[in-house]
């Protein structure tokens, strides 16, 4: 066992500050990497701050993970000593049942599911697992993704979770030619919704809140911009979208959005906001046989593959650097939607 420097909450209402946690030593299976930038998700802020049920103390959040192999174990053949390397948001799963099997781990039926952080440690009685906003990590190799070296290191973080959320919905709802798909949300989601959508060829409308971000969504890829607070403008689009995901982390009326299908068209929720929205319309559902669904993550195969497309059109995540010192304040200003468009952790600030 090997001590880690990291960052951790002690309870629900406390600031981060640095702590000492526990890392197996690599065995056969394993590689050891040294987080060098961790994303920072809202998922992060929704655990740390007790925000869902669950959340054991301390807690080192961070599941958007990059880093450089320092240990591999005998029967690792993928990677080696000074090779990059990435891990989202699961370091384990039961690895039998048919979802596991066919790669998709994050529907694994036993729900014998490994998170990166505040799950059961199987390696560690006793502990939790422990997550990115820390020195270095140890997982098994099926769960470490490959880094495409064209991209920019710490524009690749975001790509673990944010990425990889927003791709397996547009991708198995079949965004692409022809289709005309929304995104709900400007945040670290919605950016890489918006980027992705466009490069599978998509017409794509962004819905925001904010005024402010018309220009960006632009530049992101939207074709269309709709403030989602304008009556007017959300009635336009009334009927005209086959496809949209919900990125939003507040409760909020989903009959806005659910009107705005075509027949036949889904709203898909990605956003798990601490409290309930309220019931949708029943009659807005079954008049055009529209559905919501809902997408966790996505599959290591299907992150791998992600990640393989993000390189071949150029698409790194929008981040701002941070040192780990500013995290308190990242969280504030992500819940007031202010990240352009994704903090990362430059992990070289947590020093000794
Ligand atoms: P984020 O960066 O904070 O972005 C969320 C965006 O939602 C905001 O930028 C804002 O966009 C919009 N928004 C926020 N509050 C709103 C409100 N009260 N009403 C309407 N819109 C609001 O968060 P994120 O990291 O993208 O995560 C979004 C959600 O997805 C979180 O709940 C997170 O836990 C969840 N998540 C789910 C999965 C999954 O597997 N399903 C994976 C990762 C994260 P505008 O300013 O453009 O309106
Ligand atoms: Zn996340």
């Amino acid at each position: 066992m090997k001590s880690a420097r990291s960052y951790a909450v002690s309870d629900r209402t406390s600031p981060f500050g640095p702590h000492s946690i526990n890392r197996r030593d690599p065995g056969a299976r394993d590689v050891q990497f040294d987080i060098l930038y961790c994303g920072v998700c809202h998922s992060d802020l929704h655990t740390a701050r007790g925000e869902w049920p669950g959340t054991v103390y301390p807690c080192v959040p961070g599941h958007e993970i990059v880093g450089k192999v320092t240990a591999v174990g005998s029967d690792v053949k993928g990677f080696k000593v000074g090779d990059l390397a990435a891990v989202g948001c699961m370091v384990d799963s039961c690895g039998t049942c048919s979802s596991c099997q066919a790669g998709l781990q994050q529907y694994c039926e036993n729900n014998d599911i490994t998170f990166t952080y505040n799950s059961v440690d199987k390696h560690l009685p006793g502990q939790r697992t422990f997550g990115g906003y820390s020195s270095h990590i140890v997982v098994d190799e099926g769960f470490c993704l490959h880094v495409p070296e064209s991209l920019d290191l710490p524009t690749v973080a975001p790509l673990l979770c944010a990425g990889i959320t927003t791709y397996s919905p547009l991708k198995h709802w079949g965004a692409g030619p022809g289709k005309r798909v929304g995104i709900v949300g400007l945040g670290g989601l919605g950016h890489m919704g918006l980027k992705i959508a466009h490069a599978m060829g998509a017409h794509t409308t962004l819905f925001t809140t904010s005024p402010g971000k018309e220009e960006d969504a632009r530049r992101l890829g939207a074709d269309e911009v709709v403030i989602s607070k304008d009556a007017d403008a959300m009635k336009k689009q009334a009927q005209s979208l086959d496809l949209i995901v919900n990125t939003v982390a507040a409760s909020h009326s989903l009959d806005a959005y659910t009107q705005l299908l075509k027949h036949d068209g889904a709203l898909v929720l990605v956003g798990m906001p601490e409290h309930a929205h309220p019931s949708p319309d029943v009659g807005t559902l079954i008049t055009k046989r529209r559905t919501i669904a809902g997408s966790m993550i996505g599959g290591i195969p299907e992150t791998q593959e992600m990640l393989d497309f993000c390189a071949k059109h150029h698409i790194g995540s929008d981040i701002e650097l941070i040192q780990i010192q500013k995290i308190d304040e990242a969280y504030e200003r992500m819940l007031k939607s202010d990240v352009k468009y994704r903090f990362v952790i430059d992990m070289s600030s947590l020093k000794d």
